[in-house]
């Protein structure tokens, strides 16, 4: 059921500290953490500890949790020092998405291209 905790998701392995992770931030509703592979040098991973598949499913159920999430981004951003950054939420196989609990990329510290790949 949308929220609930899946047994097959990392990503909510890494809300229950099942699976460790690099944690930046933690709020009651969000964690954000370190990307595994990073693509910038910063790279942060901003997720609600509810279950949705991705962030159309988020903003759908729960549009108080997917603003959590957005709010959280600027946080990490100003905690990291970025003065300009992306976000991104990969949606859909053919957009890259792997891990299927929404999540946004928080990117930054080197100049980023646009528009990107
Ligand atoms: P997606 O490709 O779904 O948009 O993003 C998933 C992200 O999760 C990827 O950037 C990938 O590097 C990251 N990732 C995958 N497994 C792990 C993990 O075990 N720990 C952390 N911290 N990041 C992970
Ligand atoms: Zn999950």
């Amino acid at each position: 059921m949308a929220g609930e905790p899946q047994d097959d998701c990392l990503f909510c392995k890494i809300v229950a500290k099942q699976v460790p992770a690099t944690i930046v931030r933690e709020t009651d509703t969000t964690v954000a953490f370190r990307d595994i592979n990073p693509q910038a040098p910063t790279h942060v991973l901003v997720i609600p500890k509810a279950h949705h598949r991705d962030a159309a499913a988020l903003a759908a159920a729960a549009p108080d949790l997917a603003a959590d999430v957005l709010r959280e981004t600027q946080a990490v951003a100003d905690e990291e020092k970025l003065e300009s950054y992306r976000v991104v939420f990969n949606t859909g196989a053919g957009a890259g998405q792997t891990v299927w609990h929404a999540h946004a990329h928080v990117l930054g510290g080197r100049g980023l291209e646009w528009p990107p790949g």
